[in-house]
């Protein structure tokens, strides 16, 4: 059988997007199980929750919004780096761009890289790339909380950061009053996860016990659907935190005695097929997830920066090879 095409760049066929009312003046954009972006309006404002991956992208999500609401867009908050979700942001024409000071740091160091990387890994999401006007900078971050005051009765936004996860820098956006939690990539709902730039064991302890706490009625993960009521909340925190754990629980015992990274690539597969095979972007993620895990477990704390070039060869190395 011959290899596997790269990443996603064989998945060409657009997505139907939806835009979700999750409460008064709180929207979501989902995709089947691309990149979700959402909003929320205040009295004078709105607040936009990621950008897209480019600002033709980002203009058809505008236009969806533009159907309900014309207020300007104040703050444009950036859950973490990845370049899929923030490369679009100079279409929101936002007073403010917002996201962790670590999202900062880490688009400092590898921002460039990472936008190479993930236009090759994911070509479509990539809508007129040539408007990129180039990396996009936060130019409001904190490390713990940040409050916006939506003003009226409309109560406060809540940014806030819930420790390590999908990478070193992730916030979620909590609205207290509807219970809506916007929680990036920190959860996925019939979605494969992406742990390229994680921190597996923090994410699937204490951070995702802490996205739990919340306690939210309806959660706009980083793909896929939004779940609403608590036990289909519940359901997807369950299963990003059980992919987590599987990976863990493979990957560990093949490093543990002495295996090679293709066979705990191997094992991984084996165990997460059967029930997240089918789901969008598993078999894109799994080579990228297997060897950041592995190198946690060699005792790199942090992630190394993947680039087109490293991106090719730990796929040949995994995916390449499978029969
Ligand atoms: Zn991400």
């Amino acid at each position: 059988m011959s290899a596997k095409p790269f990443a996603s760049s064989a998945d060409l066929a657009a997505k139907t997007e939806t835009l979700e009312v999750l409460a008064e003046g709180v929207y979501a954009l989902t995709a089947e199980g691309d990149p979700n972006v959402g909003a929320i309006e205040g009295e004078e404002f709105v607040v936009a929750f990621e950008a897209r991956a480019t600002p033709a992208a980002a203009r058809d999500w505008l236009a969806r919004l533009r159907e309900h609401t014309d207020k300007p867009i104040r703050y444009l908050v950036l859950s973490h780096y990845h370049a899929v979700r923030v490369l679009g942001a100079s279409a929101f024409d936002a007073e403010v761009i917002v996201a962790h000071e670590n999202t900062r740091k880490l688009i400092a160091e590898r921002g460039m890289q990472d936008w190479a990387s993930e236009f090759a890994r994911m070509p479509r999401l990539f809508k007129q790339p040539e408007e990129i006007p180039g990396l996009t900078w936060p130019q409001m971050t904190f490390t713990d909380r940040l409050t916006i005051d939506l003003g009226g009765d409309r109560g406060e936004l809540i940014l806030q950061y819930c420790g390590r996860g999908h990478t070193a820098g992730d916030i979620v956006a909590w609205l207290p009053r509807p219970r809506v939690l916007f929680a990036g990539d920190l959860v996925e709902a019939r979605a494969a996860l992406y742990t390229g730039d994680a921190f597996h064991a923090d994410w699937s302890t204490g951070t995702l016990d802490r996205v739990a706490a919340f306690g939210a009625e309806a959660v706009v993960g980083g793909r896929g659907a939004v779940p609403r009521g608590r036990a289909a909340v519940d359901a997807a925190i369950v299963q990003t935190r059980d992919f987590l754990l599987v990976m863990r629980e493979k990957i560990g015992a093949v490093h543990a005695r002495g295996g090679t990274l293709r066979e705990a690539f191997e094992a991984t597969h084996a165990a997460l097929a059967p029930q997240y095979g089918a789901w969008p972007i598993f078999e894109h993620c799994l080579p990228f997830n297997v060897q950041r895990l592995w190198d946690e477990l060699d005792d790199i704390d942090w992630p190394r920066v993947w680039t087109p070039e490293r991106d090719r060869e730990v796929w040949d190395k995994l995916q390449g090879q499978l029969a």
